[in-house]
């Protein structure tokens, strides 16, 4: 029950009305018995700060950030995470004494889930798809991870380049090279990659769209984790398991970013109970 000592947290973005936030955090709230309500707010493009602003004032314990303001919101934040800093996205405020600290959730989430779902960074080949914001992050996360090889496909091979270069800047060696698209057939016949699809392709509504078609590029493919969680089975999913490979979905990596926001803003630890019972009220809510 809300009564005066409710604290709450929220979620900032435009739009934010499809947000699956509510139903994780609310989940976890009443399930840890947590007097702590997760609401969503709108913010209007130009008043960001105001929002940051108001919303330390009105003693928010915590807020998760999303599109477009992610990046847009780092000069309003009183401290940076270091991987934050390094990933140049925000997606969780933590209060603090004179001010909101900003984290980045999303890659450690997309870390848990990997784990959970028993795929491994470490030593990989790893085919990365996609150079967009996200894209991004997960390059560094597998930098930190030390993955053994990885290979940016993109659409504009510019963009993937970038990325590469800073990449191997952070990394001080060759780690990381840019290829366009079509472009994988220049990759050993005989290598076995981890692939990650961080392009927008194939999302809900345009679910008969994936990067690549070609039976080719997906014989090459032992895993392929999809980032994209609306549909839960991407085509590019279909065509990674059609070419013998494990396919996994973006699910996850909503769930625990939320989850380790949740244990940022309340010091608790979330248990693999509790982080089903989020899961299953999280799809619930996503109506699948
Ligand atoms: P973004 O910055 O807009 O980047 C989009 C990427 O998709 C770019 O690499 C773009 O290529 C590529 N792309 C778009 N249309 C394409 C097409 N028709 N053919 C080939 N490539 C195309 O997006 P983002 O913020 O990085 O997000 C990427 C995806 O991550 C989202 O769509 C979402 O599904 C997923 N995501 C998942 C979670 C989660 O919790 N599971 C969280 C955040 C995001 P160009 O560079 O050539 O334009």
């Amino acid at each position: 029950m809300i009564d005066g000592r409710t604290r709450t947290c929220g979620l900032i973005g435009n739009p934010v009305e499809h947000t699956m936030s509510p139903a994780i955090h609310n989940t976890l709230a009443q399930a840890m018995g947590e007097n702590l309500v997760y609401v969503p707010f709108p913010v209007p493009q130009g008043h960001l700060e105001e929002a940051v602003k108001g919303a330390w004032a009105l003693q928010l314990s915590g807020l998760n950030v999303t599109v477009p303001y992610k990046s847009q919101v780092i000069p309003f934040l009183r401290e940076l995470d270091p991987l934050a800093e390094k990933i140049g996205a925000v997606n969780t405020l933590v209060r603090t004494e004179d001010g909101f600290k900003g984290y980045n959730t999303d890659m450690p989430g997309l870390y848990r889930a990997m784990c959970r779902d028993g795929v491994s960074i470490e030593g990989e080949r790893v085919l990365l798809l996609g150079a967009g914001g996200v894209a991004r992050a997960v390059a560094i996360l597998l930098l930190e991870k030390n993955a053994r090889e990885i290979v940016l496909l993109n659409r504009t091979p510019e963009k993937a380049e970038q990325i590469a270069a800073e990449v191997n800047a952070l990394a001080g060696r060759q780690l990381a090279r840019a290829l366009a698209l079509s472009d994988y057939v220049t990759l050993p016949e005989r290598e076995r990659y981890l692939a990650i699809q961080a392009t927008s392709v194939g999302m809900f509504p345009h679910v008969e769209d994936a990067p690549l078609e070609d039976p080719d590029f997906y014989r090459r493919v032992h895993t392929g984790y999809d980032l994209i969680f609306n549909p839960a089975k991407t085509k590019f999913m279909s065509l990674v398991e059609a070419g013998g490979g494990r396919a996994c979905n973006g699910l996850k990596m909503l769930l625990y970013q939320g989850v380790i926001a949740y244990e940022l803003w309340t010091g608790a630890t979330v248990g693999r109970k509790l982080e089903e019972t989020a899961y299953q009220a999280m799809k619930q809510a996503m109506g699948i």
